[in-house]
């Protein structure tokens, strides 16, 4: 700390602080334009200046160090002065129609001109900007309001990573454009709107906005974000004059855990909620109502596949609450009196909340009686639960988001972070920005590849032997953490032996990656290496070998969990980890990014077949005892459930006779989905809980109408572990409920018919069913609404005064020692032949989610991707006579879709991408679901045989012949 003075006073600073830093710490406001507390400081509007005793000259206090003895004066006659000339000069330049501007109230110039006294310019010249600037649907860009601060150009390099926005010509004829001034959608801008947020005026303004209101008249609501699993808290505002409550903007909070900023599903993706498609009253399927005698016109369902269907609302009637639960009531209670508990199964969701999850799981446990309970992780990190939780005792990411920007090195795998987890991969911009290294192992070349250190670019399905190579370079180069090793882990000399003979060679001649590449990216990843070569504790410059190592995190998703081998690809990642000291401290450890807002809470909450809430067995006779007795139940069922793909075999089986959802949509999430068609047309009954009437709901005979994560209270926990409060910005659609209230009525119901206690479903809110939650589920124990605030608490949080645990197995892991696997190279299990020669490999894209239920209905997003497509390699298109843009034609053992074809360098050659969300070119028609991880069960969504052809030129031949 140092001591200076602010106009007279006295204040302690930080060495590493600048004086405007210091003086806004210390309750000394300094006018400033160009300054935003989230970017580097750019000196460049002046506002800020100060005048320094001792010198005669004034300097920006945002890039001034402090330095003890310092004495500044931030306001004077002569700053006055100064600055009533800067605002001078921007107002030259400036519209001044405040009285109808939509950022009046909020404009930063608008704030100086008032405290300056500033009504009209002096100057008697104006520049004469471009004018407005109207080419997407999200923002508008206003050219005369621009007073060149650059925050939006600092925002987009600096934090997004985008690098779509900078400043075009200079001088006087200085404007903020994109590259080639093309339009935006055809620039690199991801649409994030972080460029809107930080702009002082209303050079950019959020479409939504206008008209709705000036800024005084919203009201704001925080919520927190209903799409990915990063969690990020927005912030709402929201005009509350009408009838109804609307969504003005929506924006990030200064004091998110998971920073400022959003991607644009966030910022923009909420306008599905008042979409005319909602489902706003009970619906009961027209066979089924005609049997029921509520309606008198016989009706069947048609065979066509819902993926095609049109106008299916007319399949439909609409009925009342008591009459659609009712109906699930008698044919739930029917298969289980029929057939037995087991011929039921549920699928919960990680779209819905904490509390959503545990009843869901309760009633399929408790009320009907069995473990057939499951939900879409075990489509994405089942094999992350599996074996995070044999090598270190618990499933979860290890460490939290925050820490990411502070890591040495950083090395994603089977992640196309930037796409699938916006704002941690602006994490991770930040750290590659500020010199850490960025390790990237993916067949495709993600975004993040382009600022990757290095590369490695596997053949699909290789990567394990990258990995395996990775460690062998470790151990013989000396490379790994031994006192690490010795003290915390077991099991090493196992892996030793494992990986003796997977040297770089090898590897590389599997993988594709050249040995070199590996043997480097060993050393980065083991030593945490940033980019100058050093580690950030010195000593540590690569080729030394020097034992003081760096911070290194690992990051993963889906490209390492959705495959056969899932489970051991997870453990060779905390072996790395384990080897390189890498567990237990900040900005390190094993991270799997989960995918959907809630997919931790639902897996922590239960709703997988095998365990109950905190990941207590259900084989465990100790733990049926007590969940028996909490839940009244005499007779908890003893086996572990069927998973997703179980459930889907016994059906078609007979097996399984009836079903029940909660915002799941298998019909596009999950693999085969001819499989999972025929499956749900099979069972006696299916009943199914959405906002929309999805491709499952179409497929159910009563369909329930819930509210969206906008309309609810409850609560998510993020991929951090992190559980956050939601709070309702808008009112549910009609007849619409939410989850919770939905699953308790129908658990009363069940109840009474089934003879198991009632009094277990009488809930009066979210709130009291956390207070159940933590009584039974030990990492919840200290969960308590009261105690979330703004910030929420980060799980394993076992007691009232427990602080969270941000960071797993610090000192011990929770198994005791850490568990080194050997693992064997093996390879996909659907490798390319003669007859399928292209593997194919699924994802998310960034504009949409998972199935596309909520996104497809955003007008912004849906503008900037309205299609599904697939991504070919230019070498193949040309072999093929693919142009891009044109149509192909990919083809499985299990179906065959149709979409564009995008020609380029992402994918490399042999190897094609389809993005799952569009049901138009339903990924999941092509994928496998019959080779799982033998652990986890997962199926092997990553990887499959796929031919390419040509359409065109298949008429061709045709007519030729
Ligand atoms: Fe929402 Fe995820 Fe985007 Fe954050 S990163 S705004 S949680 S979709």
């Amino acid at each position: 700390m140092i001591t200076m003075q602010i106009d007279g006073h006295k204040i302690t600073a930080r060495e590493d602080q600048t004086v405007l830093d210091a003086a806004l710490e210390n309750g000394i406001d300094i006018p400033r334009l160009c300054h935003h507390p989230d970017l580097t400081p750019s000196g460049g509007c002046r506002l800020c200046n100060v005048e320094v005793v001792g010198s005669n000259k004034m300097q920006p206090s945002c890039t001034m160090e402090v330095s003890d003895g310092l004495e500044v004066i931030t306001e004077s006659e002569g700053l006055y002065d100064h600055r009533h000339s800067i605002i001078d000069l921007l107002v030259s330049d400036h519209p001044l129609d405040c009285v109808t501007c939509e950022k009046s109230g909020t404009c930063e110039l608008q704030r100086y001109a008032y405290k300056y006294g500033i009504s009209e310019t002096s100057l008697d010249f104006e520049l004469g900007r471009e004018e407005k600037v109207d080419d997407n649907p999200m923002f508008l860009r206003d050219h005369p309001y621009c007073i060149l601060c650059g925050r939006c150009v600092r925002v987009c390099n600096e934090v997004v990573g985008a690098d779509a926005i900078q400043f075009g010509d200079r001088g006087f004829d200085s404007y903020v454009a994109t590259q080639f001034d093309v339009p935006m959608g055809d620039s690199s801008c991801v649409f994030c709107g972080s460029c809107v947020q930080v702009c002082p005026t209303a050079a950019l303004t959020h479409k939504s906005r206008i008209g709705k209101g000036r800024e005084w008249e919203f009201d704001r609501v925080e919520t927190i974000c209903g799409y990915c699993g990063v969690g990020c808290r927005i912030e709402f505002a929201v005009n509350t004059e009408g009838a109804e409550p609307d969504i003005a903007y929506a924006q990030g909070t200064p004091n998110a855990p998971t920073g400022r900023f959003l991607c644009s599903k966030g910022r923009y993706g909420w306008d599905y909620a008042k979409n005319k498609e909602r489902l706003t009253t009970p619906l009961v399927r027209k066979d089924l109502a005609y049997e029921l005698g509520l309606t008198d016109t016989p009706w069947q369902m048609p065979e066509t596949s819902p993926l095609s269907a049109k106008n299916t609302a007319e399949y439909f009637v609409p009925v009342d609450w008591d009459t659609a639960m009712g109906i699930i009531t008698d044919k739930l209670t029917q298969a289980v009196r029929e057939a037995g508990p087991g011929a039921v199964a549920g699928l919960s969701s990680a779209r819905c909340t904490n509390e959503d999850n545990y009843l869901f799981q309760k009633l399929m446990r408790a009320t009907i009686g069995t473990n057939n309970v499951d939900h879409c992780a075990r489509l994405c990190h089942a094999s992350t639960v599996a074996g995070l939780a044999a090598a270190f005792g618990s499933g979860a990411m290890t460490n939290s988001i925050g820490e990411v920007r502070d890591a040495d090195c950083i090395f994603i795998t089977g992640s196309n972070t930037s796409e699938a987890h916006p704002v941690i991969g602006y994490e991770v911009n930040r750290a590659v920005q500020s010199g850490a290294t960025l390790i990237v192992c993916d067949p495709r070349h993600i975004p993040l590849a382009e600022k990757a250190t290095i590369h490695l670019q596997s053949a699909p399905g290789t990567d394990i032997h990258v990995f395996l190579a990775m460690l062998h370079v470790m151990i013989r180069d000396e490379l790994a953490d031994m006192e690490f090793v010795r003290e915390r882990t077991e099991d090493f000399e196992s892996l030793e032996k494992s990986v003796t003979a997977m040297d770089p060679e090898t590897a590389a001649e599997v993988s594709g990656v050249p040995a070199a590449d590996i043997e480097r990216a060993a050393r980065l990843y083991a030593l945490g290496l940033r980019q100058d070569g050093d580690s950030r504790y010195g000593g540590g410059v690569e080729g030394r070998g020097d034992s003081e190592r760096g911070r290194s995190s690992i990051l993963y998703a889906m490209g390492i969990t959705q495959r056969s081998n899932g489970t051991e690809l997870v453990k060779t990642l905390a072996n790395l980890a384990m080897l390189g000291g890498h567990m237990g401290k900040a900005s390190t450890g094993v991270n799997p990014l989960r995918g959907q807002a809630n997919v931790q809470g639902a897996c922590d909450l239960g709703a997988l077949p095998n365990v109950y809430p905190g990941y207590q067995k259900v084989t465990d006779a100790a733990s049926r005892a007590k969940f028996g007795e909490a839940w009244g139940s005499e007779a908890l069922d003893e086996q572990a459930g069927l998973t997703i793909v179980e459930m889907m075999r016994a059906a078609e089986a007979g097996d399984v006779k009836a079903m029940f959802f909660m915002g799941e949509n298998p019909m596009i999430s999950d693999p085969n989905i001819g499989h999972v068609e025929k499956a749900l047309r099979s069972l006696d009954f299916l009943a199914a809980v959405d906002i929309f009437l999805s491709e499952t709901c179409q497929l159910a005979q009563v369909v329930l109408p819930a509210t969206s994560f906008l309309e609810k209270e409850g609560t998510f926990t993020n991929t951090e572990r992190r559980v956050q409060a939601l709070t309702p910005v808008l009112q549910g659609p009609g007849d619409a409920r939410p989850d919770w209230r939905i699953v308790a009525e129908l658990g009363r119901r069940l109840a009474a018919a089934l003879g198991t206690p009632q009094e277990q479903w009488d809930y009066s809110s979210p709130e009291q069913i956390m207070k159940e939650i933590s009584s039974v589920a030990p990492i919840y124990g200290g969960m308590d609404y009261g105690r979330l605030g703004t910030k929420g608490l980060v799980g394993p949080c076992p007691d009232a005064e427990h602080p969270g645990t941000p960071i797993l197995h610090v000192g011990e892991f929770r198994r005791g020692k850490g568990k080194f696997h050997a693992v064997p190279p093996r390879l996909s299990s659907e490798q390319p032949d003669e007859e399928y020669p292209y593997v194919l490999t699924t994802g998310r894209m960034l504009y949409h989610f998972h199935t596309g239920t909520m996104t497809r209905k955003s007008k912004g997003l849906s503008w900037k991707q309205k299609r599904g497509y697939v991504e070919v390699n230019e070498q193949d298109a040309e072999a093929l006579g693919i142009a891009d843009g044109k149509a192909v034609v990919i083809e499985s053992r299990r179906g065959q879709i149709r979409a564009r074809a995008r020609v380029g360098a992402t994918v490399p050659s042999g190897v094609v991408f389809v993005p799952f969300h569009f049901k138009e070119a339903a990924a999941n028609l092509l994928t496998q679901d019959e080779n799982l991880d033998p652990d986890a069960k997962i199926p092997e969504l990553k990887a499959c045989a796929v031919k390419v052809t040509n359409p065109a030129q298949k008429k061709q031949t045709v007519k030729e012949q």
